[in-house]
């Protein structure tokens, strides 16, 4: 399929992609990898009318310690999350969850601002970020601020962000002395999640979140197997709800051993 016509624009700064937002209004819809957006637009599912490119933005792909967090700029894509030293060290879930995106291609070109502020709800980084209570930080006219990641995944395909603002980094605290894993199911090993859940296990305290359950990332409460039960997965071609809920009491278990085993 072909996308409806659009004019293109390429910001050279934060500062440019806003100033181009600010004209170009409802209209206007930023691209980073183009991995989530221009699929939708050949499906005419999305026709924005003015494409802003923030891909080529100087100083927003990186990975670094900053005041004891672990900071990540919006256009890290995922293959250089997978082969951060310091993330491997420090934050391992990010690096692991980031090698389960998709194949190769879609590493190299996807970003891990693009994956968070499209909020697909079957994606293998919101849960991780929610399991891992990141921050994430929004640039807009007005300047920055700081969104939990519990807040910022609002519905399907509907995050906190506002029309007028940036994703620009993603803070996680590193996970030293604590277990991480993620467990995702898939009908084959590069597709996406029918059900994956990231699990955490910190200070005693344990943290599931699951991907692919809900509109949003769905954090698992008083008990995976409660939890599960009480989920309202839509039933689709991967299964149905039934299936869903088993495999998501499942996947949880295998996630939460594996974490208590890294622990
Ligand atoms: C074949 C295929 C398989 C895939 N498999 C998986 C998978 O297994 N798991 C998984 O999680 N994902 C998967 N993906 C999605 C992939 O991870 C995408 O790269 C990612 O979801 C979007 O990143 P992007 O940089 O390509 O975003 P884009 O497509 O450029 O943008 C996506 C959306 O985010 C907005 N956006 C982008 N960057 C910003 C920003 N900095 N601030 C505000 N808004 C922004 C855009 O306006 C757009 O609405 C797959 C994609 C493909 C094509």
């Amino acid at each position: 399929m072909i996308p409806a016509g659009f004019e293109y624009e390429r910001a050279a700064s934060v500062e440019d992609a806003l100033a181009l937002l600010a004209r170009h209004g409802d209209e206007a819809k930023l691209i980073a990898g183009g991995h989530s957006l221009l699929p939708l637009m050949k499906l005419r599912l999305a026709s924005p009318g003015v494409l802003v490119d923030i891909a080529r933005i100087p100083g927003l792909g990186y990975v670094r310690e900053d005041g004891g967090a672990i900071a990540i700029g919006a256009l890290t894509r995922h293959c250089d999350l997978v082969e951060s030293d310091l993330l491997r060290r420090r934050c391992p879930l990010v690096a692991q969850v980031a090698a389960e995106v998709g194949d190769i291609q879609v590493r190299h070109r996807g970003t891990i601002g693009g994956s968070l502020a499209h909020a697909d709800p079957n994606a293998d980084l919101p849960a991780t970020m929610v399991a891992l209570d990141a921050e994430l930080v929004a640039q807009g006219p007005g300047g920055r601020r700081t969104i939990a990641a519990r807040d910022f995944f609002q519905g399907f395909l509907q995050t906190a962000l506002r029309p007028d603002e940036l994703l620009v980094e993603v803070r996680v605290a590193p996970t030293d002395g604590a277990g991480t894993a993620y467990v995702k199911f898939s009908r084959r090993r590069q597709d996406w999640a029918i059900v994956g859940a990231a699990a955490v296990v910190r200070n005693g305290a344990e943290t599931v979140v699951w991907t692919g359950v809900g509109s949003t990332p769905v954090r698992a409460e008083g008990g995976i197997e409660a939890a599960a039960a009480a989920l309202e997965p839509s039933g689709d071609l991967s299964g149905s709800a039934a299936y869903k809920r088993h495999l998501a009491m499942v996947i949880a278990g295998r996630a939460l051993a594996a974490a208590r085993g890294a622990a």
